[in-house]
């Protein structure tokens, strides 16, 4: 029998998850952006702005519909100067909220964006949202109140529901929930709900996100090893994504995926 090369599971001149100084949390402009992907050759960037509807937090770490309007026109102006050096596409992250999927649903309809994807960064309890990702300790120490296994069973519970009431194209840093949490353990019941949200993701023709911000942060990428090894078993493709918030973030560690992946297949 003839031998065929192995396809590469991931394509490492392709970084689909970027943010900018729109989201009021990352610094640097668009083209900025832009010059660190051609400087780290890349071929291919995907901004992915934060995008949320109905949360009630004190601080805004999101686009609003004027963030967008410059958004677009300045993206489009970018894809006609570096046409030829660099593919741009303008595409959300979109940040579930399940009291809120009319408001999502509307956004994503009011905006011509090339990549979606889903994520889920706000936890409603009491009065206010509560900011799964966060580092602040009065946060965590809230979580740590609410019950972390309780807390992590509804974050996955929440995403497995939005990759079935939302129309995204790419599953984001799917164990990233509660990530500062210090001793945070995933139970058997959240490995069972980890498969069902995969299997939904699959079901939906969804990627899966492999967050090389997880190098910095905890030493591998999100999600966790089981987790990709789930998703190839289960034939769901994967796309790299540095989540850069800074323009030396662009395209982080890319050039660890292919062996850190060879390796989880061995
Ligand atoms: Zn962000
Ligand atoms: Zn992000």
């Amino acid at each position: 029998m003839q031998q065929t090369s192995k396809p590469s599971l991931i394509d490492i001149r392709h970084d689909g998850h970027i943010h900018t100084f729109l989201c009021n949390h990352a610094i640097g402009n668009m083209e900025d952006y832009v010059q660190a992907a051609i400087q780290k050759g890349l071929a291919r960037m995907s901004f992915l702005e934060h995008l949320e509807s109905g949360i009630v937090y004190f601080k805004r770490n999101w686009l609003e519909d004027s963030h967008f309007a410059e958004y677009f026109r300045e993206g489009e102006r970018l894809k006609k100067a570096y046409q030829g050096q660099i593919a741009i596409e303008l595409g959300a992250e979109t940040g579930y909220n399940p009291d809120a999927v009319q408001g999502l649903r509307a956004k994503l309809n009011q905006y011509p964006f090339e990549r979606l994807g889903l994520s889920c960064h706000y936890y409603w309890h009491g009065s206010q949202h509560w900011n799964l990702l966060s580092l602040h300790q009065d946060s965590l120490d809230y979580f740590v109140r609410l019950g972390p296994d309780k807390v992590l069973a509804d974050y996955l519970k929440h995403l497995t529901r939005a990759v079935g009431e939302l129309d995204c194209t790419v599953l984001c840093h799917l164990d990233a929930g509660l990530r500062h949490l210090p001793g945070l353990r995933f139970q058997d019941s959240h490995r069972e709900q980890v498969l069902h949200l995969l299997e939904a993701a699959k079901a939906r023709g969804m990627k899966l996100e492999i967050n090389t911000s997880g190098f910095d942060r905890r030493g591998y990428p999100y999600p966790a090893e089981w987790i990709v090894r789930e998703a190839l078993k289960m034939g769901i493709p994967l796309t790299a994504g540095s989540d850069a918030h800074s323009p030396q973030e662009v395209g982080r560690h890319f050039a660890q995926l292919p062996s850190w992946l060879a390796a989880l297949q061995a």
